[in-house]
C-alpha cells in the first residue's frame, strides 16, 4: 500500500524540494511584467482577424491586377480594379492603426514608456544622480555608483525607513557581514537551489537569462508584428503567462520552436541550464573556508535568532531588522537600476507564535485602501482593484492580521515617500509561485516604465528559516510559551527501529529515518493502523524519491500522556524585504514631469520628491549681487545648517529662472531669495507660488514644512503671499 502520493510530502521532507526564496529556475518569478496579458482579447482577436482577411484580399486584389496587365485586359477595368485595390489597402491600414491603438493604450506603449525612460534617465545621469560604475574603464553591466543627489536621496529614504519601521515598530536591528560562510547558505537553500536557467551563445559563450530571451520574443511579436494570427497571439500570451513554471527542457523547446537566436549575433544558443547567482569567494588566506556574498541580508538575523530572543526578555511577538548590500551575479542584466548585480536590502524578520497571529496595532491600518490584486483576480483575468485591507483580512484574502499589517504599513511608507497611490498595488503569489511551507505572500509592485515591478515582497514563511538553521547547527531556534498550570498532553512519539531499517536499507537507512520522523499526526497514525492490520506498509521516501516497504518491526508508533510545563515551539516568521534601488527608481519616474518654460520656447524637467526625500530641501539666493543680500543669505545658510537642513546658497548672480530651473531638476522643493533687508520671499517648487516672510524666520520655516511639521499650506495662510509665476520666472 502507498499511504503518500508524491504531492503530499511529509513535511520537512518538502521543505528540502521547494525552496521559495531561491527562485529556481521554474519558480523563480519575474518582477518585471509588462502588461500585454491585460489587452482586451476580444477586440484585439477580432481586429488581427480582421487584418488577416484584409491582407488575403489586399494579395487577391494584387493579383487580379497583375492578371488584368498581364492580360492586356482594357483600361478601364484595370483602373477599376486598381480602384478596388486601393480601397482595400486603405481599409487594411485602417485596421492595422486601430490594432495598433489597442496594443499601445494597453499598456504596451513601448514607445512612449522608453522615450519618458530616456528623459528621465537623462536627467538622472547628467545631474549625477547616479554614475554607471568604473564608467572610465568601460563600466559593468549592473552595477552602479550614486552621486551626491542620488546618496541623498538614499540616505534619505533608509531614514525614513528606520523611522517608520525601526523606531515605530521598536524592532531590532542588526548589522551583519556581507561575507558568508558556504555552511550558512547551505543550510538556507541558497547554494543548492538559488539559480536561474541560463542559454550560452555557441559560438560567442555570451551569456543570456532563457526565459528573458523567450520572453522578449513573444512581448515583440505581440507588439510590433501585426501580421500574427489571432491564434498565434493567444498562444505568445499563454506561453508569457505560463512561462515561470517551464521545466529547462519545456525552456529550451520553445526557445527552438520559435527559432529564438543570440540577440547580439544570431548565434545559435546552448540548452538552458541552471546557472547559481551568487558570488563565491574564499574566508581567509589558506581558502579552505568556502564563502559567498550574502545574495539576501535575512540569513544574519535567523542565525542570531537566540540571542536576539534572549535580548528581547523571551517574549514574542518581536522584529528584527537589517539594511545592508546584497549581491546577486545577475545573468545578463539590462533594466538600469531595477536589476543590478549588488543592491541595498532592507529587511525585517517579525517573529511571532505560529497559533496567534494577531497584531495589536491592525487597527490602525484597518481602514486603507488601496490596489491590491489577489489570487482569485489573476486567475480569472480581472485587473487589481481598490480594497479595504481591514476586510481583505476578515474575509481571508489575506492569510493574518499581521501579513496585513505589514502590507499597510508598507503601503504608507511607500506613498509617503512619493510613490504614486494609482501605480502601487499589492500582488497576492499565485499557488505555484509561493513555497509550500509559506502561508501566504503579497508583493508591493510599482508601475514603470518597465511594467509593474516587485518592489517589496511582503511574505508569511512560517517557521522554514528557523527551522532550516536548527537542523544543520544543532541549535534550537525555538521560543517558549510557559504555562500558568501544568497542562495535560497527548503527544506523538516515532521511534524508527534503526537496527531493522539499517539492515532493511543499508546506505538509505538515514534518509528513511528522517521521512518517518517527519510525518505529521495524520500520516502516522494511518501508518499505524495500516501496520497493526497488514504487517507492511508502501511508503514514499521523498529524499530517495522512491517507494519503500516499512515493516511492523521498524518502526514503533504511538501516542502518549506527558504534563507539560512550557511549549516549545519554533516561531513563524513574516518577512517584509525592500528593495531599495528599486523603490528610488521608481520615485524617480514617478516624481519626473515636465514644464515649459516662461518663455514657452523649451520644456524643463522638474522632480517632484516631497521634502522628505528630496536631496535638498532648500537654495538660498540673493536676488541681485549685494553684499548686504549676502551676508543675509549667509546667516539663513548658517541657521538651516545649524538645524540640519540641507541647502545650497548660489551667490554667482545667474538669472533667477536659470537658477529655478537648475534646481527644479534636481527636485529642491523650496527656494528662499533674499530681496530685503528686512525680508525674504519663500518659493515652492510645484506651484512656484511665493510668501515672504522675514528674515529672522525665513530658516524656522522651511525646516518646519522639510520636515513635515507644517504643510505649504499652512504657510501660504500664515505669511503674505503672491501665487504662480507672478514675477519669477
Ligand atoms: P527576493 O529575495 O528575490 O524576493 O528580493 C527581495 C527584493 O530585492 C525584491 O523585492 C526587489 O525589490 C529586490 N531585488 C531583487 N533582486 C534585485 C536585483 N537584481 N537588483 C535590484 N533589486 C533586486
Amino acid at each position: 500500500m502507498r499511504i503518500f502520493s508524491t504531492l503530499v510530502f511529509p513535511r520537512r521532507q518538502q521543505q528540502i524540494f521547494n525552496l521559495r526564496r531561491f527562485q529556481t529556475t521554474t519558480i523563480r518569478r519575474n518582477p518585471i511584467s509588462i502588461a500585454p496579458i491585460q489587452i482586451p482579447m476580444d477586440a484585439e482577436q477580432s481586429l488581427r482577424q480582421s487584418l488577416s482577411e484584409k491582407s488575403s484580399s489586399v494579395e487577391a486584389q494584387g493579383n487580379a491586377v497583375r492578371a488584368l496587365k498581364a492580360s492586356r485586359a482594357a483600361k478601364p477595368e484595370i483602373d477599376a480594379a486598381i480602384e478596388q485595390l486601393n480601397k482595400l489597402k486603405l481599409e487594411k491600414s485602417a485596421v492595422e492603426k486601430e490594432l495598433q491603438s489597442i496594443i499601445s493604450s494597453s499598456g504596451n506603449g513601448s514607445l512612449n514608456r522608453e522615450a519618458f525612460r530616456k528623459a528621465v534617465v537623462n536627467t538622472l545621469e547628467r545631474r549625477l544622480f547616479y554614475i554607471p560604475s568604473f564608467k572610465i574603464y568601460s563600466g559593468v553591466a549592473g552595477l552602479f555608483d550614486y552621486g551626491p543627489p542620488g546618496c541623498a536621496i538614499k540616505s534619505n529614504v533608509l531614514s525614513f525607513w528606520r523611522q517608520h519601521f525601526i523606531l515605530e515598530e521598536n524592532m531590532l536591528e542588526v548589522d551583519c557581514p556581507c561575507v558568508t560562510p558556504e555552511v550558512v547558505l547551505k543550510a538556507s537553500g541558497h547554494v543548492d537551489k538559488f539559480t536561474d536557467l541560463m542559454v550560452k551563445d555557441e559560438k560567442t559563450g555570451t551569456c543570456y537569462r532563457a526565459d528573458h530571451l523567450l520572453k522578449d520574443y513573444c512581448t515583440e511579436k505581440l507588439e510590433k508584428d501585426l501580421t500574427i494570427s489571432a491564434e498565434k497571439a493567444a498562444e505568445l500570451k499563454d506561453v508569457l503567462a505560463v512561462m515561470e513554471d517551464f521545466s529547462p527542457e519545456q525552456l529550451g523547446a520553445k526557445i527552438k520552436e520559435y527559432g529564438i537566436t543570440a540577440p547580439d549575433t544570431k548565434n545559435p544558443l546552448s540548452d538552458p541550464y541552471p546557472f547559481n547567482l551568487m558570488f563565491q569567494t574564499s574566508i581567509g588566506p589558506s581558502g579552505l573556508i568556502p564563502g559567498y556574498m550574502r545574495p539576501e541580508t535575512a540569513q544574519g538575523i535567523f542565525v542570531n535568532f537566540k540571542d536576539l530572543y534572549y535580548y528581547n526578555g523571551k517574549k514574542l511577538p518581536f522584529a528584527a531588522a537589517q539594511i545592508g548590500q546584497a549581491f546577486r551575479n545577475e545573468i545578463s542584466p539590462r533594466q538600469g537600476l531595477l536589476r543590478v548585480r549588488e543592491f541595498t536590502l532592507a529587511e525585517i524578520e517579525h517573529f511571532v507564535d505560529p497559533e496567534n497571529k494577531s497584531h495589536p496595532k491592525f487597527s490602525d491600518v484597518a481602514k486603507l485602501e488601496f490596489l491590491m490584486f489577489p489570487r482569485e483576480e489573476q486567475m480569472s483575468g480581472q485587473s487589481a482593484k481598490k480594497l479595504c485591507l481591514g476586510e481583505a483580512v476578515a474575509k481571508g484574502t489575506v492569510n493574518n492580521e499581521t501579513l496585513g499589517y505589514f502590507i499597510g504599513r508598507v503601503y504608507l511608507f511607500l506613498t509617503r515617500l512619493g510613490i504614486d497611490k494609482e501605480r502601487l498595488r499589492f500582488r497576492q503569489h499565485l499557488a505555484n509561485e509561493m513555497a509550500h511551507y509559506a502561508a501566504d505572500c503579497w508583493d508591493a509592485e510599482i508601475e514603470s516604465s518597465y511594467g509593474w515591478i516587485e518592489c517589496v515582497g511582503i511574505a508569511d514563511r512560517s517557521a522554514y528559516d528557523l527551522r532550516a538553521h536548527s537542523d544543520k547547527s544543532g541549535v534550537p531556534l525555538v521560543a517558549e510559551e510557559k504555562f500558568a498550570e501544568p497542562k495535560e498532553v497527548e503527544k506523538l512519539v516515532i521511534t524508527p527501529v534503526k537496527k531493522e531499517l539499517g539492515l532493511a536499507f543499508k546506505g538509505n537507512q538515514k534518509n528513511v529515518v528522517e521521512s518517518l520522523e517527519a510525518m505529521n499526526e495524520e500520516e502516522a497514525m494511518e501508518m499505524k493502523a495500516s501496520l497493526e492490520s497488514k504487517g507492511e506498509v508502501e511508503f514514499y521516501v521523498c529524499t530517495l524519491n522512491k517507494t519503500v516497504s516499512i515493516k511492523k518491526n521498524m518502526v514503533s508508533i504511538s501516542k502518549e500522556k506527558k504534563k507539560e510545563h512550557q511549549r516549545v515551539f519554533t516561531p513563524s516568521v513574516i518577512e517584509p524585504s525592500f528593495g531599495i534601488g528599486r523603490i528610488i527608481y521608481c520615485l524617480y519616474e514617478h516624481c519626473f514631469s515636465t514644464r515649459p518654460s516662461k518663455a514657452g520656447d523649451e520644456q524643463l524637467n522638474l522632480f517632484r520628491f516631497p521634502p522628505l526625500v528630496a536631496p535638498i530641501k532648500c537654495t538660498v539666493f540673493p536676488l541681485v549681487q549685494n553684499q548686504q543680500f549676502e551676508e543675509a543669505a549667509k546667516v539663513i545658510s548658517k541657521e538651516l545648517a545649524s538645524v540640519g537642513i540641507s541647502h545650497k546658497i548660489d551667490i554667482t548672480g545667474t538669472s533667477i529662472g536659470k537658477r529655478y530651473a537648475r534646481t527644479d531638476e534636481l527636485g529642491v522643493p523650496f527656494a528662499i531669495t533674499v530681496d530685503s533687508d528686512t525680508s525674504v520671499t519663500i518659493r515652492e517648487r510645484d506651484s512656484k507660488d511665493q510668501v515672504r516672510v522675514s528674515l529672522k524666520e525665513a530658516a524656522s520655516v522651511v525646516s518646519s514644512v522639510s520636515e513635515g511639521k507644517m504643510t505649504w499650506q499652512d504657510v501660504w495662510a500664515s505669511f503674505p503671499h503672491h501665487s504662480s509665476a507672478a514675477a519669477d520666472e
